[in-house]
C-alpha cells in the first residue's frame, strides 16, 4: 500500500528532528526505517471502562482527566483487540454488570488490557476487576470466547488501588495459559499481563535486524546487552555470536528473561538482575566484551556507565535509543571516551505519535 501524504510528511519531520539532534555527532544518518502499515499497530491495547448515561462505556481517558472518551485512540489499536473490547461492553450492559467507581472505589469492572501476539495470532485479555467477586464469571467467559475465538487466554486481575497504575498485584488465569506467545525474527517469546514487549512488531523486527547489522557479529564476539527487558535483542542476535550477557534491573523482566532463553534453547545467552550502571562498574575489565548494546529508558543512560564501557573497550558499541535529546547527549559523552559515532539509522515503532527510535553505532576511534 502506497504511504498517504500525511505519514510520509510524519516521518521527514521524525527524520528531519533526528538529524538536527545528531548533526555533528554522527557520520552519517541513514533513511528512516518507515512503517507499511502506520495504523493499528498497537498489539497492547488498553481501555478504562466507566459508566455514561446509564450505558457501560471503554476508551481512553482524556488527557489530563479521567473522562473516557469512547473508543478513543483506537486508529493505532490491533483491530481485533478493539473489536473484543466493544464485546466486552456489549456483554456488560447486556448483563447489567457493575462497573467500578473510582469515587467510591465500589464496582467490579474496571480496565480492559489486551495483547496480541501478531506473530502466532493469539490474544490474551486481561480483564481488569475492583472486586474479587465476579457473579456470572463462568458466562462471562464462555461468551466471550463464542464470539472472539482468536482469544487463547483470559487473566483476571484484581486492582483496588488509588494510583494511576493500571494491574493490581494479585492474577488469576481463568482460561488458557495465562501468556501469549508471539514470534520475532524466528524466536518465541512468552508476553504475560505484566511483560515489556515491544508494541509494533513488524517494527521491532526492523529495529532489532538493524541493531544485528550494526552490530556485525561472528561467531566468537561476547556481547554484552545492557537495559535487556526480557532478553529478546540478545536472543534474536544469539545465533550469530558466542555468548550473549543481558543485563536488566526488572525483577520480572528477567524472569520472563530466563522463561524466553530456556523457550529458545538460548543456551549461550544469560540474564543478570543489576543496575545497568554498576554492573558496568563492577565488570569495567577491558576486553571483557567485544560488542556493548544498549537500549535504556527514555532517560538514556549514565555519565558513569559510558566511561565504564570505554574500560572495556568493545570494538563495536549499538546504542537503541527511544529518545534522540538523550541519545544526542550520550554521544558527546562516547565521544569525549574515544568512541565515535559512525552510523545512525532511525526507526519508526510508534507511527501517529511524536516518538522516534534510533539505532546507533559506535566504534573507537583508532578503528575509525
Ligand atoms: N531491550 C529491551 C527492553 C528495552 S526497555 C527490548 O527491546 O524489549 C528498557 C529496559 O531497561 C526496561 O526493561 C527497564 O526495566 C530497564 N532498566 C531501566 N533502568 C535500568 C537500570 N538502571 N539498569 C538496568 N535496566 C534498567
Amino acid at each position: 500500500m502506497p504511504r498517504s501524504a500525511d505519514y510520509q510528511r510524519e516521518l521527514a519531520d521524525k527524520s528531519k528532528r533526528v538529524e538536527s539532534l545528531l548533526e555533528g555527532l554522527v557520520s552519517s544518518v541513514e533513511p528512516i526505517i518507515g512503517s507499511d502499515n502506520p495504523y493499528h499497530y498497537r498489539n497492547k491495547v488498553h481501555a478504562a471502562v466507566g459508566v455514561s448515561k446509564g450505558r457501560v462505556i471503554a476508551g481512553t481517558y482524556e488527557p489530563g482527566t479521567h473522562r473516557i472518551i469512547e473508543g478513543g485512540g483506537s486508529e493505532l489499536e490491533n483491530e481485533a483487540a478493539s473489536a473484543v473490547i466493544k464485546d466486552i461492553v456489549a456483554i456488560a450492559n447486556k448483563y447489567h454488570m457493575s462497573v467500578y467507581n473510582e469515587k467510591t472505589g465500589q464496582g467490579l469492572l474496571r480496565r480492559i488490557l489486551i495483547r496480541t501476539a501478531d506473530g502466532t495470532g493469539q490474544m490474551l485479555v486481561v480483564l481488569v476487576l475492583g472486586d474479587y467477586m465476579f457473579p456470572g464469571k463462568k458466562n462471562f467467559i464462555k461468551t466471550l470466547i463464542s464470539k472472539h475465538p482468536g482469544i487463547t487466554s483470559i487473566v483476571i486481575n484484581i486492582n483496588k488501588r488509588t494510583d494511576s497504575m493500571i494491574l493490581g498485584d494479585k492474577s488469576e488465569t481463568v482460561y488458557g495459559p495465562g501468556y501469549i506467545t508471539d514470534t520475532l525474527l524466528g524466536k518465541k517469546f512468552s508476553i504475560s499481563a505484566e511483560s515489556f514487549y515491544q508494541i509494533n512488531r513488524i517494527q521491532a523486527e526492523k529495529l532489532y535486524s538493524k541493531a544485528i547489522e550494526y552490530a556485525s557479529l561472528n561467531r566468537t564476539d561476547r556481547v554484552l546487552d545492557a537495559y535487556c527487558g526480557t532478553g529478546t535483542i540478545g536472543i534474536c542476535m544469539s545465533d550469530h555470536c558466542g555468548s550473549v550477557t543481558g543485563v536488566e534491573l526488572n525483577a520480572k523482566a528477567v524472569s520472563d528473561a530466563g522463561h524466553n532463553i530456556r523457550k529458545n534453547n538460548a543456551s549461550n545467552v544469560k540474564v543478570v538482575k543489576a543496575d545497568a550502571t554498576e554492573y558496568m562498574n563492577d565488570n569495567a575489565s577491558e576486553g571483557k566484551f567485544d560488542v556493548v548494546v544498549l537500549d535504556p529508558p527514555r532517560e538514556g543512560t549514565t555519565p558513569e556507565f559510558i566511561k565504564a564501557c570505554a574500560k572495556i573497550s568493545p570494538s563495536r558499541i549499538v546504542y537503541v535509543s527511544c529518545n534522540p535529546e538523550t541519545l544526542a547527549r550520550d554521544l558527546k559523552l562516547f565521544d569525549g571516551e574515544g568512541y565515535k559515532a559512525v552510523k545512525a539509522c532511525p526507526v519508526d515503532m510508534f507511527s501517529g505519535t511524536e516518538h522516534v527510535e534510533v539505532v546507533s553505532l559506535l566504534q573507537h576511534m583508532i578503528f575509525v
